[in-house]
């Protein structure tokens, strides 16, 4: 049987959170029953923002650690580190010839990072979505499950692969994206997006007193000041979370309480650390174990790029004899 192929990619920037979880990784290991799935962990990509190169293999480690840990088996789908397949940037310098320079200049998330940091505003950072495109492009996917942050990345490669078989004759499929029932889940300061870079997420790892402290010190709903005061469920971050952590009449009885003040902040936010602790630790202590058997991990990026490396070899092959480049072997 012919599966269809996905590709997905998660940066090794920091500690994977809850937003990561809910907005793709739990969709990936749902996936790999019925796609053929490749999952990288992308640090080239990691590099378009400042970065330490002495924690670097620390970060992509942890992160291929927690594409473990959270249920990925490698038995079912390929998990691998981007630089060990240097096709993806060769394809990607490809697509940047195919990319307009100013649909790249409107890209939200350059927006954003050019603001959150405007003195590191790069070539590279500009390129992303182009690089996001080579990365689903090279082993030819039809589907891409990421967060709401990323549909706009997506309808650029849609965008290129498609003026790339109209100017080059068809060949790389138009990958549509996958998105969650939980597509975006806000950080503790309740104004953006859950991120590791910007340092207002929970881990997906996070260590039960840690855990307990990000919650109790989480933005609620900011006009309610007082315990007596009703609040506003509808506003509330943490209340979002119960919608994701909390059995049903438990939600119904948060929303109606928490809106007559019979509920104060702080149990609502006793219970829903109770949850979230009940549903981190296995993969907290699968996690650690993995830290105890780092060759597990290594094994497997090792076998996911021996897998990975022939697909896009095919791939950069086809697309640069299309071009007519890589035709005269003068060595
Ligand atoms: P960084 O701050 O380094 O960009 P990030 O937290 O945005 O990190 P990425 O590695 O960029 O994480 O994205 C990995 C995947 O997680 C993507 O599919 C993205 O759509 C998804 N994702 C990231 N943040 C969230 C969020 N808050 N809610 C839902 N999905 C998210
Ligand atoms: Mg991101």
């Amino acid at each position: 049987m012919n599966r269809k192929r996905i590709f997905s990619g998660i940066r090794p920037t920091g500690e994977i959170h809850l937003g990561n979880y809910f907005g793709a990784l739990r969709n990936w290991v749902d996936l790999m029953h019925q796609y053929d799935c490749v999952y990288g962990v992308v640090d080239y990509h990691a590099i378009t923002t400042p970065f330490e190169a002495k924690t670097m293999p620390q970060m992509v480690f942890n992160t291929m650690a927690a594409l473990i840990a959270v249920g990925l088996d490698a038995e079912k789908c390929m998990m691998m580190v981007q630089s060990d397949v240097p096709e993806h940037t060769e394809l990607a310098w490809i697509l940047s010839c195919l990319a307009p320079l100013g649909q790249m200049e409107r890209m939200t998330q350059f927006k954003e990072k050019s603001q959150q940091d405007p003195e590191n505003i790069n070539l590279g950072l500009l390129a992303y979505p182009a690089l996001m495109a080579a990365d689903i492009l090279i082993y030819r996917a039809d589907v891409v499950p990421v967060g709401d942050d990323q549909v706009q990345h997506l309808e650029l490669t849609r965008d290129l692969a498609r003026k790339f078989n109209n100017a080059f004759g068809d060949y790389f499929p138009e990958p549509q994206p996958l998105l969650t029932p939980t597509p975006r889940i806000m950080g503790l300061d309740g104004k953006a997006k859950m991120s590791k870079t910007l340092n207002n997420h929970i881990s997906l790892f996070e260590e039960s007193d840690v855990l307990q402290q990000k919650i109790m010190t989480a933005v609620t709903d900011e006009n309610r000041k007082r315990r007596n005061d009703p609040g506003n469920p509808d506003i509330c971050n943490i209340f979002s979370l119960h919608n994701i952590y909390s059995k049903n009449d438990e939600v119904q009885m948060i929303d109606r309480e928490c809106r007559v003040a019979g509920i104060g902040c702080v149990d609502c936010k006793k219970i829903l650390h109770g949850h979230l602790e009940t549903s981190i630790a296995p993969f907290r202590d699968r996690y650690k174990e993995l830290h105890e058997k780092p060759d597990e991990v290594r094994d497997i990026a090792r076998e996911g790029a021996k897998r990975c490396l022939p697909i896009a070899q095919e791939t950069l092959q086809e697309v640069k004899s299309r071009l007519g480049i890589g035709k005269h072997q003068f060595v």
